[in-house]
C-alpha cells in the first residue's frame, strides 16, 4: 500500500531569504523595491491557497487598502517570481492560473474544473517510479509536476 499524504503547508524557506532573493531579482531586472511589491511576496508566503491574481489582489486590497496596489502590478509581479521559479503557477485553461510559493515540499495536484478547488498531495510509488522511468530512460530528472483535471467529490454530488 503507497502512503498518500495532503498536507503540504511547510515552508521550505524563511521569509527573510525569499524577501532577499525577490529584491537581488528585482535588482537584475532593474526593478524598483517597492512597498507594493513587498506585499505581493508577503502575501503569496502567508497564504495556503492556490491564488488567481484576482484573489491575491483581493486579499492586498482587504489587508492593506491605502497602499492601492494596482492589479497590473500583481500581474506584472507574479510573472516576474515565476519566470525565477519563486512562484509556481498551476493553469486552469481559459480561466487563467492559480499561483503558489515555489518553495514548499514537492507535491502534486488534482484540480476540479468546475469549481476550481485544489487538492495536493504526494504518493510515493508514484514519486518513485518517475525516477526509475528517467534512469531506464537515461534521462536526468530535475523535476516535474502532476496535474490531475477532473471533478471533486462535492461537484459531482452537485450535478
Ligand atoms: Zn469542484
Ligand atoms: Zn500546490
Amino acid at each position: 500500500m503507497s502512503k498518500v499524504t495532503t498536507n503540504f503547508s511547510d515552508k521550505t524557506i524563511q521569509y527573510e531569504q525569499l524577501l532577499q532573493n525577490f529584491k537581488s531579482l528585482l535588482k537584475e531586472n532593474n526593478l524598483k523595491f517597492t512597498i507594493q511589491r513587498e506585499v505581493i511576496l508577503e502575501t503569496l508566503y502567508d497564504s495556503q491557497e492556490h491564488l488567481t491574481p484576482e484573489s491575491l489582489h483581493h486579499l492586498i486590497q482587504e489587508k492593506y487598502p491605502d497602499l492601492n496596489t494596482g492589479i497590473a502590478t500583481v500581474y506584472r509581479t507574479l510573472s516576474l517570481l515565476e519566470e525565477s521559479d519563486i512562484v509556481t503557477s498551476l493553469s486552469f485553461g481559459a480561466q487563467g492560473k492559480k499561483y503558489e510559493l515555489g518553495a514548499k515540499e514537492h507535491h502534486d495536484h488534482l484540480i476540479c474544473t468546475e469549481c476550481g478547488n485544489i487538492t495536493e498531495f504526494v504518493d510515493e510509488q508514484i514519486e518513485e517510479r518517475q525516477h526509475k522511468i528517467a534512469q531506464e530512460l537515461e534521462f536526468k530528472m530535475q523535476d516535474h509536476s502532476m496535474q490531475i483535471y477532473g471533478v471533486c467529490k462535492k461537484c459531482q454530488k452537485e450535478n
